[in-house]
């Protein structure tokens, strides 16, 4: 086991569970900023790093609708948890950035520069990755790209680690995103803990991953290595706690737009928006101006948005979506149906986060196939419709 030796593209290495604080290092010394998992306030979230020490060994969660606690797993696992209440959202899109600021006295107005980033994102589950290619997709594709965004995008290197441990809200395998990680990504860990010890098997897919492999001590993977590794993925698909029915559904959504059910999850919803806030592909903002006591110096400044906001559809003259069913099946309609013509993927990349942090337990997967039964009843009813 040594430092430097051959990291050939995606041959698969294993390194032992104490060589992280030496990925640590190899990614401190080329200048990122370590993002990672680590437990704060009764949760697994997403937070800068200095050290391997601060990740969240032997700790799983336990989820369900409206809810996510923290559990001792009985062993040294970093990563053997399913989706918190944040995601790579917040490191790349922040809920709230200053857009520019002015001055009266010197009638100057200062545009934010974009802040210079260099994150490397440690811990990226698959359903993850999909959702910064959503992001990306979004937010710096196209002809007017977000400073704010590739700013902090721009330069990010990848450690994904595959899934092994789906939760109860996960789904992942309906929506193609998991618990594989195929691409996207530099490094791609899959986490093996059993009586051989805590070790990792390590696939490096770029040349940046490449090189911060080479500063970690690390073997080539036995055959058994990779044949674990794949088995353990295998078996997580095989324990999704939901799962979505994907065929049909922004057509079964688009002609339930009158569907009784509406009120049902109205009845439910609170239209507090944490399903948007939660949600690794929910990206609108506002935009609000301020002002000092004086107004002699005022700033723009840029907060997420969610459309369960009354104000989220205001146009002159008031609200377009002034009910809480109307603004449910926008969600819903949107980030399930007409997601795929705007941009030619589901909205929905399975992670289960707005099922675990809806207060009141609202399941997106189990009001779709509410709709789809609903839809189905009225065909048996009748055929012609
Ligand atoms: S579905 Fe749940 S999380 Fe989303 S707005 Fe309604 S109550 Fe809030
Ligand atoms: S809609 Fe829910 S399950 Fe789908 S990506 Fe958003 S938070 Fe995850």
């Amino acid at each position: 086991m040594q430092p430097g030796g051959d990291t050939g593209h995606e041959r698969p290495m294993t390194i032992d569970a104490p060589a992280l604080q030496a990925l640590f290092d190899a990614l401190h010394s080329r200048g990122y900023t370590v993002v990672g998992p680590t437990v704060r306030d009764g949760a697994i979230v997403l937070d800068e790093l200095t050290s391997a020490t601060q990740l969240p060994y032997g700790w799983g969660v336990d989820t369900e609708a409206g809810r996510y606690r923290l559990r001792p797993r009985g062993d040294t696992a970093a990563f053997a948890n399913s989706a918190g209440p944040q995601s790579w959202k917040q490191v790349l899109h922040p809920a709230r950035a200053r857009m520019w600021s002015a001055d009266r006295s010197t009638g100057a107005v200062v545009t934010e520069p974009p802040e210079p980033h260099r994150y490397a994102l440690l811990g990226v589950r698959p359903c993850d990755l999909a959702a910064i290619r959503v992001l990306d997709r979004v937010l710096a594709g196209g002809r007017h790209p977000d400073p704010i965004y590739t700013g902090r995008r721009d330069g990010n290197l990848i450690i994904a680690v595959e899934c092994t441990e789906p939760g109860a809200t996960c789904f992942c395998t309906s929506m193609g995103t998991g618990p594989h990680a195929d691409s996207g990504f530099d490094l791609a860990l899959t986490e093996m803990v059993d009586d051989s010890g805590h070790r990792f098997l390590v696939r490096a897919a770029t040349p940046a991953g490449a090189d911060v492999l080479a500063a970690v001590p690390h073997q080539p993977a036995e055959e058994a290595a990779v044949r674990q590794a794949g088995d353990a993925v295998a078996q997580a698909a095989t324990r999704m706690g939901r799962r979505l029915r994907t065929e049909g559904l922004p057509e079964m959504l688009a002609a339930s737009r009158q569907s009784p059910h509406w009120d049902d999850v109205a009845s439910r919803c609170l239209t507090c928006g944490n399903c948007t806030m939660v949600c690794p592909t929910c990206f609108c903002t506002t935009t609000e101006d301020v002002t000092d006591l004086t107004g002699e110096h005022a700033e723009r400044w840029r907060r997420w948005d969610s459309c369960y906001d009354l104000d989220f559809s205001y146009l002159h003259g008031g609200s377009v979506r002034t009910s809480g069913e109307s603004r449910y099946r926008q969600w819903i309609s949107h980030k399930l149906g007409t997601w795929h013509e705007q941009f030619g993927s589901s909205g929905c990349v399975g992670c289960g986060r707005c099922i675990a942090w809806c207060p009141t337990g609202i399941d997106i997967t189990e009001e779709a196939a509410a709709l789809f039964s609903l839809q189905e009843a009225a065909e048996r009813e009748d055929p012609t419709s």
